[in-house]
């Protein structure tokens, strides 16, 4: 097929543009056919871009020479059209299509690129597999829906840039080929080909730096930063992903809020979402409480309670104390297969031990009432200030010692069956946008396996002036000046205020495990500079993935990320991460050429081992050991080398690699 060059036309309009108040005007778009429709002397062809879609009339009275052209053209062809525009028959006005009052009579068609047919129709709604969707992405990203779905985040990003800049931060760019930040993932490793057998880590964030630019006197950071962790991945994970990093100096938390609650006000302002400002904060320990989550979605009001059973009730019911309990208005009605099925999610949660009580006019009736008698029941339900019509579940643990572990353990199971209720009731309304801070988080977490304490936050999160007294004596006590954001019962950020005293970093590193020397070697560098006149500081970092794609109404951070990786952690398009050759990797000190060949001198055999082809240097000389002949080799770097006697089985190490 002959193509036609652009040469020096311009489009006039995009594809989305035209209205019947230009009817009678002469214009040039270009882009690509969505459809071709051919009624012999009339051909259609739908025109589209970025911004829609236009109607265009090829006829051989028009232009014979358009006409012949547009027979051959197939969908996803490149085209440039000229014509004029005329207003629809009000008969053929498509309401759908923002352009559908005109259409475009071509007297000129440029064919610009033919197109392979695509493996999946360019349409908005999509039933092809991601898979598919992943390795066309060029052509998936050329639907309206990703369209929309792409440039959304631009307009996010902007809407960051600047509200962050009127609140006087920079943005700054900081590393990705550096050492290891403890965020509490895999590093990704980049090797040294210049130093062997060292590596750089790409940032799980930028932590460090960001604290150091407070050192360093620049007051307000921020950056839009792609962050990278080699986790196993969820749906909502990517390898690389992208925050909203922010810090400064002199810090109160309230003000930080206030500069992000402002933030989050603009960037949904984007989608019509007029979010209530200030957000609600709610304690750690008051969310596990009432949520059973650090991340509750308070879009729906069901709230647990802890509870200890009735004095003399103890001696006939063996459960855990406290256990808890769940008043949900108006569910007496539930059936017996609803609450079966109930005590299955709560079992599968890990919560062994699940009861219930029906309250109505009469009072309270419970299966539990056998057990510990009428009188208790009435106190457990009272307990939740439940009314007739309510039903009341209990939830807890059969025999476990009331300890930190089995409580939380308790927790998250009644935040899972919470979340249950609320969708089977569907309790969540849509349009549901319920921002909350959730502060006061524990400093440490215990590690059962490890049997020592790790950061929940990371290690440079203060903790609260009132609680460095138990810092040595009473770790899981202690509360850290640390914030998670969360909307509908996602984490979309998280920060803190930091440890800006040298004294205060070492306690926590030997809370942690680290001995002074470990910290030093990890974080040496960090430790000096906190020592160098460091500020009051603390920030956050915002997930801006996860944020654009609830914007976009996604549950999926893919679809607003242009190249994203499967779950899997592959690029199905570029098919990364793919094998290198042989000498790239000898290269990187990863491998060694390993080399056998007989020995001219003695008919035995040379097994050589060596770094890199002969560059440079002497090259060194090798000597059989049978007949003591020197025999130079053509490479350098480290080298190793094992001689085999004719006949022999077992080696001489002539040189040892290393
Ligand atoms: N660096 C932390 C993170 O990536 C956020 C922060 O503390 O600012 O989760």
């Amino acid at each position: 097929m002959k193509l036609d060059l652009l040469g020096e036309r311009q489009r006039t309009h995009y594809c989305g543009d035209l209205r019947k108040s230009d009817a009678g005007k002469t214009v040039f778009l270009a882009g690509w056919v969505a459809r071709r429709r051919d009624l012999g002397n009339l051909i259609f062809l739908d025109v589209r871009d970025h911004t829609g879609i236009t109607q265009v009339v090829c006829t051989p009275e028009l232009s014979a020479e358009a006409h012949d052209k547009a027979e051959n053209v197939r969908a996803e062809y490149v085209v440039g059209i000229e014509g004029e525009v005329v207003p629809r028959d009000p008969a053929t006005v498509n309401a759908q299509l923002a352009t559908g009052e005109v259409e475009v009579k071509a007297t000129a068609l440029l064919l610009l690129n033919e197109a392979k047919t695509p493996p999946f129709p360019i349409e908005d709604e999509t039933k092809t597999l991601e898979e598919t969707r992943l390795r066309y992405r060029y052509l998936d990203l050329r639907r309206g829906k990703m369209q929309r779905n792409i440039r959304l985040r631009h307009q996010a990003a902007l809407a960051v840039r600047e509200h962050m800049n009127e609140h006087r931060f920079i943005e700054v760019e900081t590393p990705f080929m550096t050492r290891s930040t403890p965020e509490g993932a895999r590093d990704y490793l980049v090797p040294s080909r210049v130093h062997h057998g060292h590596f750089y880590a790409l940032p799980q964030s930028p932590q460090l730096f960001k604290q150091l630019l407070m050192i360093a006197g620049y007051d307000r950071y921020f950056q839009i930063v792609r962050c990278f962790r080699d986790e196993d991945l969820r749906a909502d994970r990517q390898p690389e992903f992208t925050q909203i990093d922010v810090e400064m100096a002199f810090p109160t938390r309230e003000a930080l809020f206030n500069i992000i609650e402002g933030l989050i006000e603009k960037m949904f302002a984007l989608v019509d979402v007029k979010v209530s400002r200030p957000f609600p904060r709610l304690g750690y320990d008051a969310a596990m409480e009432m949520f059973g989550s650090d991340k509750p979605h308070l879009g729906f009001d069901l709230a647990w309670k802890r509870m200890n059973l009735p004095a003399g009730a103890e001696e006939k019911l063996h459960i855990m104390q406290p256990f808890k309990a769940l008043r949900v208005p108006g569910w007496a009605t539930a059936s017996r297969s609803q609450l079966d099925k109930l005590q299955e999610q709560a079992k599968a949660s890990g919560a062994d031990w699940f009861a219930y009580a029906k309250v109505d006019e009469s009072g309270a009736h419970s299966p539990l009432a056998k057990g510990i008698g009428e009188d208790a029941v009435r106190t457990l339900v009272s307990g939740v200030d439940a009314k007739a019509g309510d039903l009341v579940l209990f939830l807890g643990l059969k025999s476990a010692q009331a300890d930190r572990a089995a409580i939380s353990k308790l927790d998250n199971a009644s935040g899972d069956l919470r979340l249950e209720i609320g969708r089977r009731l569907e309790l969540i309304k849509p349009g549901t946008w319920s921002f909350l801070w959730v502060i006061d988080f524990p400093m440490f977490e215990y590690d059962e396996k490890e049997k020592r304490y790790g950061a929940m936050h990371h290690p440079f999160t203060s903790p609260r002036e009132e609680d460095l007294e138990k810092l040595e004596s009473d770790p899981g006590a202690v509360k850290a000046l640390a914030y998670d954001l969360v909307l509908n019962g996602s984490e979309i950020g998280g920060g803190s205020i930091r440890i800006h005293r040298q004294d205060i970093q070492a306690r926590i590193f030997s809370t942690l495990g680290l001995t002074p020397e470990k910290a030093r070697e990890r974080f040496g560098f960090f430790l000096d500079a906190l020592e160098s006149g460091t500020p009051p500081h603390g920030g956050i970092a915002l997930g801006f993935d996860r944020i654009v794609a609830l914007m976009a109404g996604e549950s999926n951070i893919r679809e607003v990320i242009a190249f994203p990786k499967t779950t899997s952690a592959v690029d199905l398009m570029c098919d990364a991460p793919a094998t290198v050759d042989q000498e790239q990797l000898v290269e990187l000190g990863l491998v060694h050429h390993v080399d056998a060949m007989r020995c001219e001198s003695c008919e035995g055999t040379w097994l050589f081992e060596y770094e890199m082809l002969g560059r440079g240097g002497t090259a060194p000389v090798v000597s059989c050991p049978v007949t003591q002949e020197g025999f130079p080799l053509q490479y350098s770097g480290r080298w190793g080398a094992k001689h085999k006697k004719r006949k022999s089985i077992d080696w001489d190490i002539v040189r040892d690699f290393s």
